[in-house]
């Protein structure tokens, strides 16, 4: 090829716009399935703004869960992290490489094929954050799951269906507050970070997207809750809102002792109202619910 040609020749694309989703899409003979949420981003610049307001620094490891064809694994390289993305789909597990070394030669991906329900390690240096358009259906769970089984994950940027977004940032008494509120807030410090078009989106989803972004904290309590308190928390968590209409002494009589009596009984030797609502208590109050329920009532109450 002469020079000129070269010089003449358009730039290769660094991100994956409608051309090149529709390409690879074809070249891998991909229907986007519903099941495993896939909705590709094919907008460069909803890409680098998630990159941007994630505050992912050059040269530290990101994780990213669900590539899919790379739209945001692409941003992640050029700002100059190491990535490790963890991949369901094989087909799309397999081809990230080869599309991260076309578009962004000489940068660090480490593609990991699997259920990122079922990871509880990874390869490399343990990541520090999570960059994520995670699948809607699972999004929760993945998050939960992540944050139990990655220490190292300290701060994250994710994409999720609107509804879940403000409710894993919701505080008590806002009427979306719920479990994943409650549990979410177990871990750190959640915050929405505004809304994304669904126009960005091949195929384009029948729910609207917002960006959560979150800041690890030390868990609840003084001393900081334990992980066994956090399994009786979280139990308790939902039990109180299966029922959240209803008192915290009955919504938790099952789980309390088996009588409004005996739970009425762990709640005030907990410092909450028994007759208070689980949409009006902070995880440090569920807490306290956990540990108050673990002492017999002429224990250490
Ligand atoms: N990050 C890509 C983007 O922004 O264009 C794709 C995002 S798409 C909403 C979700 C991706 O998660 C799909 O690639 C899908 O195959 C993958 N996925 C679904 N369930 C998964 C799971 N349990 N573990 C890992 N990946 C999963």
């Amino acid at each position: 090829m002469h020079r000129h040609e070269v010089e003449g020749a358009p730039a290769q694309p660094r991100l994956l716009g409608p051309a090149e989703i529709r390409d690879l899409a074809g070249i891998l003979d991909v229907t986007p399935t519903k099941k495993l949420g896939q909705n590709f981003v094919h907008d460069g610049n909803t890409v680098r703004r998630i990159v941007q307001s994630a505050g992912v620094q050059p040269g530290e490891t990101v994780l990213e869960i669900g590539p899919g064809l790379g739209s945001l694994t692409l941003g992640l390289l050029e700002a100059g992290a190491s990535v490790t993305a963890v991949e369901i789909d094989g087909r799309l597990a397999a081809q990230l490489p080869h599309t991260a070394a076309l578009m962004q030669p000489g940068t660090d991906l480490t593609v990991v094929h699997e259920d990122a329900l079922k990871v509880v390690e990874l390869p490399g240096e343990p990541p520090v954050r999570l960059v994520a358009n995670l699948p809607y259906n699972v999004s929760v769970p993945v998050l939960l799951h992540l944050l139990e089984h990655l220490p190292s994950l300290r701060s994250g940027i994710v994409m999720v269906q609107a509804e879940v977004g403000h409710r894993l940032a919701a505080a008590p008494g806002s009427k979306v507050y719920g479990a994943p509120s409650v549990k979410a807030a177990w871990y750190g410090d959640w915050r929405t970070a505004g809304q994304v078009s669904r126009l960005v989106f091949w195929p384009v989803p029948n729910v609207d997207s917002v960006l959560v972004g979150f800041e690890r904290t030390a868990p609840p309590g003084d001393p900081a809750g334990t992980e066994e308190e956090r399994r009786a928390t979280f139990a308790i968590v939902d039990a109180a809102f299966q029922q959240r209409r209803k008192m915290l002494r009955q919504a938790l009589s099952g789980v309390l002792g088996g009588t409004s009596a005996t739970a009425a009984e762990v709640l005030e030797r907990a410092g909450v109202d028994p007759q208070a609502r689980g949409e009006q208590l902070g995880v440090a109050e569920f807490l306290a619910i956990a540990r108050a329920a673990r002492f017999p009532s002429d224990g250490l109450g």
